[in-house]
């Protein structure tokens, strides 16, 4: 089979480009490989988990979000054949193209926690990472009624550096409304040395996470889950040494790579990511080739917000390939990240590559704002599922 544009992943960067493409060169050949039969709007998990909406608001049926006129092949990618322009499908298919897409998203790995299989989404150990458990999180907290609360994140690059710790913003404020907050130590244990990355939304973190009485545990990377004893068990990463800590309620932030597919492959750059220049989004070894969203090398935080940039410069790129002219578009690593601090506080952290703010409004956004928290749960889903899926935002 060939097409002259394939794209890998009809998630939230595969089904954007796709869009902004029809409507560049409508009479273009495009295919999107995708396997699931559902599309996700994944940033309204956290609000799923913290009981604010069902998550059957956030799925829809994948054939509603394919542009019309592009090809769906509902079939998974095993096999990249760059040198051929071709690639291998679970289904035995090959696939040539003239271009290529690149847009799998991020792979979770669950595996790597030792004990966690077997006991996420119940006993009080949940996730927001994936559309079957995110319920668990609602019911964790519900069920909760006092001792430890832990909220963890990896030591691996993640999809929404910020979703491990709006759900424990969520769960803190949740305590209080019922009147339990007294009984509960909620406790952060990240990897990581800070509470966030940039420091104009670090110091308003920081200040919340001590007036409220929430305790940090950084380079603390979670290893393994006893649910027996409900005890987790973490590397202290400068020492080296074990930490145990019983909980009565664990969100885990499950550690996350390129998928599988992708690592091992010619496209891949030496640590998985799909190996595109920063800037272009072009491959550094192929130029018929493509990435952008969670499964690329682009260095920044991986978010769907990044994507809405991202996928303006990629489909200029590529169309100035077509034309064998220079990409003159730029990808400025600008990335958003709604931080979500209780039920009707948001803080809207907005930064590119160097770290610097480019906020979008004319105020402050590193203050805690009730018009943020509209923004996310009722202005957001809309421009995802109307704009940015049709191309147009
Ligand atoms: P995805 O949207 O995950 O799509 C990847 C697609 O590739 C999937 O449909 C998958 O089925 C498909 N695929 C997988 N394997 C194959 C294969 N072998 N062959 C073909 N296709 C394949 N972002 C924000 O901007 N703001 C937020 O507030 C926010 N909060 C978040 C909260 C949570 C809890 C989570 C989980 C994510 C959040 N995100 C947020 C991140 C955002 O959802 C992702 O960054 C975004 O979806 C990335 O788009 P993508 O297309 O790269 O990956």
């Amino acid at each position: 089979m060939k097409n002259q544009i394939v794209i890998v992943g009809g998630g939230t960067a595969g089904i954007t480009v796709a869009a902004r493409l029809r409507r560049a060169i409508p009479k273009a050949d495009i295919a999107i490989i995708e396997p699931s039969g559902k599309h996700y709007y994944q940033p309204l998990w956290t609000l799923a988990g913290g009981g604010v909406l069902p998550k059957e608001a956030t799925e829809r049926d994948e054939a509603t979000v394919i542009p019309k006129g592009v090809n769906w092949l509902q079939d998974a990618v095993t096999e990249f054949r760059p040198e051929k322009n071709a690639l291998m499908t679970r289904n035995g298919k090959e696939l040539s193209y003239q271009y290529l897409i690149v847009a799998p998203g991020i792979q979770i790995d669950w595996h790597k926690i030792k004990g966690l299989q077997g006991a996420i989404g119940k006993n009080g150990v949940c996730s927001n990472y994936a559309y079957k458990h995110v319920s668990s999180t609602w019911d964790s907290l519900r069920d909760f009624k006092g001792g430890n609360a832990l909220f963890t994140m990896p030591n691996t690059p993640i999809k929404c550096g910020g979703a491990p710790q709006k759900i424990m913003y969520l769960a803190e404020h949740y305590f209080r409304k019922q009147g339990i907050r007294k009984n509960a130590n909620v406790i952060f244990t990240t990897a990581g040395k800070s509470i966030f990355g940039i420091p104009k939304y670090r110091k308003t973190l920081e200040r919340i996470v001590s007036e409220r009485g929430i305790e940090t545990r950084f380079k603390h990377n979670l290893i393994e889950i006893l649910p027996e004893s409900k005890e987790a068990i973490f590397e202290q990463l400068d020492s080296g040494n074990r930490v145990v800590i019983p909980y009565d309620m664990i969100h885990v932030t499950p550690p996350m790579s390129a998928p599988d597919f992708v690592k091992t492959i010619p496209l891949a750059n030496e640590v998985g990511w799909g190996d595109v220049d920063p800037y272009t989004l072009q491959h550094k070894r192929y130029a018929n080739v493509f990435a952008l969203g969670d499964a690329s090398s682009l260095p920044t935080s991986k978010t769907g917000a990044a994507v809405r940039k991202q996928a303006p410069v990629l489909v200029n790129n590529l169309l100035a390939t077509m034309k064998n002219q220079p990409r003159t578009s730029h990808y400025d690593g600008y990335t958003s990240c709604p931080i979500v601090t209780g039920y009707g506080s948001l803080i809207l952290a907005e930064f590119d590559y160097d770290g610097n703010p480019k906020e979008t409004f004319p105020f402050d956004q590193s203050k805690e704002r009730e018009s943020m928290w509209l923004l996310k749960r009722y202005g957001l889903p809309p421009l995802y599922w109307h704009g940015m899926l049709k191309g147009l935002a």
